[in-house]
């Protein structure tokens, strides 16, 4: 890190950057969204491209000096056309919501009905939610889960007959099982609408060919680059030639000014990792670390929505305790575990509270950590929802932890 160099400008900032490597590098982290990118991936977004206007598009843009730039984007453009199979992609998103902002702005007009999946039962806030521009300005429809944690297809077809949306959007932020794209793009078919795949959470999946790809059934296919792809904190959309013109323009002018260029710098590292042999290799593993914790966490009689997992999410079921997921996520934390409150499927209790706590893999594997160890941190939870307040023994859980961190160093150099 070159924490050095901030230090010499400003103590406070470098200060306060410290005490978060520490905290990265002493906890378990299982939050699903998160992931640590790569030394080449952060020295990227640390560059001298920061000081770069570049409105527009490569090789057309409204500012001077922009040929290393372009020759810059375009190798993220590029590596994104040949990672994922797709013939288009604007690597300028600065973020998944504003990759989803200018897919709404390309295919929809305001008012029009979009069909997406319930925030509460693992779809994202930007597929409709009443508090998010997509559920402001759209009229939303939503399908959910059914008992098994599993998009009822059925469902799907029946309200997308009903209501006639424009566009029908599938993947989550908190779905256990596999997508199944194909099955989307029938429906779509069959009413008329437009499919929109938000790969966001299973990228990295997909890029290492262990999640079935909507390449082929979806109009448009958005995703973050920072979550199983393990790249910067950003956007990437990809679509058909038939819709190129047409997004890269709602993307801008409609939604953003000038591309953040050093990051998509770091998006094209990123890219390149995700090409690599060893990506696959790591894809794999975030499965077979989830289903390994998934299988720890049942063996010690923790319910698991959809009993198991297919890809690098699963939710812990609390209902039948008297424990709430806030109080989960807060306990864990105290031992050295970060994840985060979530609803269950039909959930009594509010989002504040929940009665879910979501876990995922993607950040762990990254650090080195096996199957084994997944075994291992099944246990902890488990133990931690039993011994719940005891501080002794939950200083006993706290260690058992900080075995696990010390094993996998994090930002060794
Ligand atoms: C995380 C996520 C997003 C939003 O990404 P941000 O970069 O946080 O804006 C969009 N869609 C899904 C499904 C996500 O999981």
């Amino acid at each position: 890190m070159n924490i050095e160099i901030i230090k010499r400008t400003d103590e406070e900032a470098a200060e306060i950057i410290e005490k978060e490597l520490n905290r990265q590098r002493n906890t378990i982290e299982l939050i699903a969204s998160e992931n640590f990118a790569s030394r080449a991936v952060m020295e990227a977004a640390g560059t001298i491209l920061t000081n770069k206007y570049a409105e527009g598009k490569p090789y057309k843009r409204f500012y001077n000096g922009c040929e290393n730039i372009d020759e810059m984007e375009m190798l993220a453009v590029e590596r994104t056309k040949k990672l994922f199979g797709v013939e288009h992609a604007n690597v300028q998103p600065h973020s998944g919501a504003q990759a989803n902002m200018a897919v709404f702005l390309y295919a929809l007009n305001q008012g029009d009905t979009i069909l997406g999946m319930d925030l509460s039962n693992g779809g994202h806030l930007t597929h409709g939610s009443p508090v998010n521009f997509s559920g402001i300005y759209f009229n939303t429809v939503s399908y959910g889960v059914n008992e098994y944690g599993e998009i009822d297809y059925d469902e799907v077809e029946k309200l997308a007959k009903e209501h006639k949306p424009k566009m029908i959007i599938c993947g989550a932020s908190n779905y256990s099982k596999i997508i199944n794209f194909k099955k989307f793009k029938e429906i779509a078919d069959k009413t008329g609408a437009f499919l929109m795949a938000d790969i966001a959470h299973i990228a990295g999946l997909i890029a290492g060919k262990v999640h079935p790809s909507p390449v082929g059934y979806a109009d448009f296919i958005t995703t973050t680059t920072h979550k199983s792809l393990r790249g910067p904190r950003g956007g990437i959309i990809m679509c058909t030639q038939e819709h190129a013109a047409g997004i890269d323009k709602a993307l801008f002018p409609g939604v953003q000014g000038g591309p953040l260029e050093h990051i998509i710098a770091a998006k094209a590292i990123a890219l390149k990792e995700a090409m690599q042999p060893e990506f696959k290799e790591y894809a794999a593993q975030i499965v077979k670390n989830a289903k390994a914790l998934a299988k720890s966490l049942m063996d010690e009689n923790i319910n698991i929505v959809g009993n198991g997992t297919e890809n690098h999410v699963m939710t812990i079921d609390l209902r039948k305790t008297d424990k709430t997921g806030k109080e989960l996520a807060d306990i864990l934390e105290k031992i050295g575990i970060t994840a985060n409150k979530n609803t269950v499927p039909n959930d009594p209790k509010s989002p504040f509270i929940t009665s879910g706590v979501r876990i995922g893999t993607p950040a762990v594997t990254t650090r080195g950590f096996k199957e084994e160890d997944m075994f291992e941190v099944g246990k902890i939870i488990a133990s931690a929802i039993s011994v719940w307040d005891n501080e002794t023994a939950l200083n006993n859980l706290r260690e058992r932890t900080q075995k696990l961190c010390k094993k996998y160093p994090l930002y060794k150099d």
